[in-house]
């Protein structure tokens, strides 16, 4: 593949041409086109879109964006924001005064607070 082919298949697939088209177009088999487009799914410039898959072009130089638009991102925000929560946070229960506290990262954590834990030593020792 000549450097100035590549440059028609990647103009022409930003465009939205498909592989029939770009073949014709630079006189190639279609089939070349397709495994050339199969062994770069991602076209210079563009990324692929977290939330709905969509490539988007990408302004050079700028701060990298994962996202094709402000709907997807909020949309992937909150499908994720429980997730990322839920998987911080546990909610245990405290085996000295049975109460039910959250512990962020930490689901071995016996007691709800320093005087539970402490109380608890104290009982222990009798
Ligand atoms: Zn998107
Ligand atoms: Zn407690």
């Amino acid at each position: 593949m000549k450097p100035s082919e590549i440059n028609v298949i990647t103009e022409m697939r930003l465009n939205g041409q498909g592989a029939s088209a770009i073949a014709a177009a630079l006189r190639l088999s279609p089939n070349t086109i397709k495994s050339y487009i199969r062994r770069h799914p991602d076209l210079p410039g563009t990324h692929r879109c977290v939330q709905c898959g969509n490539t988007f072009s990408q302004p050079e130089g700028r701060r990298q964006k994962r996202f094709c638009s402000d709907k997807c991102r909020t949309l992937w925000w909150n499908a994720h924001q429980e997730q990322i929560n839920k998987k911080a946070y546990y909610t245990l229960v405290c085996q000295y005064c049975g109460k039910e506290f959250e512990s962020y990262g930490n689901k071995n954590r016996k007691y709800c607070s320093r005087a539970c834990y402490q109380q608890s030593r104290g009982k222990q020792l009798g």
